[in-house]
């Protein structure tokens, strides 16, 4: 039997009267055009197998982002999409780049295919440094904005970042462009060597549905569709498939959602700075804070014991943060009021 060590999920308790602030979920529902499409799906072609090259959400992805479909592929969930990348595009001995602090599942992935890896640290400041992932060997994957940190990199860092690896596939994993940044899939058309990833889970609210696509060069879309049809060729169910799309037409919904939790994020930060929180600077749907005089670990039990979850890392460098999703107006003043509680205890 393999021994990979394996991710570790935020815990899905199932008790309903409690805020779920742990795993980024969005708090707001789908749109009620996903809900419709997906019901319109619910009848006998269920027997049948869905469309295996998902033409229909390619396209409408791709004109979405102004490229061509062959530009375009699409996963169950980005975690497949990242766990395909790895096996197509990283190789055993030349070993990835990848930030000390980033998302989890990314040294997990490169032990599951034996690939080498190094990580750059981030700054004092918890900054991707551009120039610590010039001429890498392997290939360079991180989040932007990172996770569980929030920070953002510019384009123009990005473009640093591509210029200096003209021959390596670099992968910038974008789960969380939508809430503030802007992505780099302007860039694809000049650089072959970029592919960028990206989720409905979070900015869309389908977490549930598990889908993820990748933009980039048709030679990269090409390797990516070479491993999947080596492992299973229907990635996307026929519901996923149709609630997929019709999120992405809903362009209005979309964009009021994202706006809505923007602006809590903006309010959230201002009064957690008051209560003596050092806040990074978020362009997420989450905030990565530290108390100067409150142990994290423990302030993560307390809220738990208030039916309050938010994620605490026990790792190097980050062991007296929390990150905390940003839920709806109401959860939040309940967060906040549950804090202070225990501050001022
Ligand atoms: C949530 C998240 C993902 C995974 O998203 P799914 O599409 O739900 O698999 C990928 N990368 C980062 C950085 C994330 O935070």
């Amino acid at each position: 039997m393999k021994k990979t060590v394996p991710y570790v999920p935020g815990e899905q308790p199932l008790s309903s009267d409690i805020i779920k602030l742990n795993t980024n979920e969005n708090p707001y529902p789908p749109s009620p055009d996903v809900i419709k499409a997906i019901s319109q799906q619910l009848n006998d072609t269920l027997r049948k197998y869905p469309p295996p090259s998902v033409e229909s959400l390619r396209k409408t992805i791709g004109n979405y982002y102004g490229v061509h479909q062959d530009q375009v592929f699409i996963g169950n969930g980005s975690d497949e999409v990242l766990a395909f990348s790895f096996m197509a595009f990283f190789d055993p001995g030349k070993p990835i780049l990848f930030p000390d602090i980033t998302y989890s599942f990314y040294p997990v992935y490169a032990s599951l295919f034996q690939l080498d890896y190094q990580t750059v640290p981030l700054t004092k400041n918890f900054s991707i440094p551009e120039d610590g992932f010039y001429h890498s060997e392997g290939g360079v994957i991180f989040p932007n904005p990172n996770a569980p940190t929030g920070k953002y990199l510019s384009l123009d860092q990005i473009e640093n970042i591509l210029k200096h690896n003209p021959d390596q596939v670099v992968i910038i994993d974008e789960a969380y462009i939508d809430f503030g940044g802007e992505s780099a899939v302007r860039l694809i058309d000049r650089y072959e060597q970029l592919l960028v990833i990206q989720t409905l889970s979070k900015s869309r609210s389908l977490a549930g549905l598990r889908v993820g696509y990748a933009i980039g060069s048709q030679p990269l879309i090409e390797g990516l569709n070479r491993i999947k049809n080596s492992f299973n060729s229907y990635t996307i169910d026929r519901l996923a498939l149709a609630g997929a799309e019709a999120s992405f037409r809903d362009e209005y919904y979309f964009q009021e959602t994202c706006s809505k939790i923007v602006n809590t994020r903006k309010r959230v930060v201002q009064e957690l700075e008051e209560l003596g929180f050092d806040v990074l600077n978020s362009k997420t749907n989450f905030v990565f804070i530290t108390h100067q005089k409150y142990d994290a670990e423990k302030l993560y039990q307390e809220l738990k014991a208030k039916h309050i979850f938010v994620r605490y890392f026990n790792q190097p460098r980050i062991n007296q943060y929390l990150r905390v999703s940003i839920g709806t107006d109401e959860e939040m003043n309940r967060f906040m009021k549950e804090l202070k509680h225990i501050l001022g205890n």
